[in-house]
């Protein structure tokens, strides 16, 4: 999945998909979902019992899903911003990106470098 000219995201899920794998987006984010979806249903990981502890894994897991998730918002930004445009999406998009940069922003669950490809817009929309 392409996040721009400097930027190829290749899937793996250590199933699968043992080593890392190029793939077309709507491939990459496929597997993703269902990736995500695994984890998220997973009661070692997202324990639903309110007396059973959290993983000590939790906080990592939860990193490398929006870390993932985040790099959606890059391939849609970089590669489909014009149809977002022409179908009026964009305030809509923007809002949702906001919601989620400011989130993993303000809890460092994304790195900075993963952010980059994005950094000029998010300087300029998330004051
Ligand atoms: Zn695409």
């Amino acid at each position: 999945m392409s996040g721009g000219p400097k930027y190829e995201y290749k899937w793996a899920d250590g199933e699968k998909f043992k080593k890392p794998a190029s793939l077309p987006a709507h491939e990459y984010i496929t597997h993703l979902m269902e990736w995500v979806e695994k984890q998220i249903n997973n009661e070692d990981v997202f324990p639903s019992n309110p007396g059973v502890p959290f993983p000590k894994t939790y906080q990592g897991i939860c990193k490398k899903i929006l870390t993932r998730l985040f790099r959606v918002f890059v391939h849609v930004y970089i590669h489909h911003f014009d149809k977002i445009v022409s179908i009026g999406a964009e305030a809509h998009v923007n809002t949702c990106y906001k919601h989620f940069y400011y989130f993993v922003r303000t809890f460092k669950l994304v790195d900075p470098k993963e952010i980059e490809p994005l950094r000029e817009m998010s300087e300029k929309i998330c004051k």
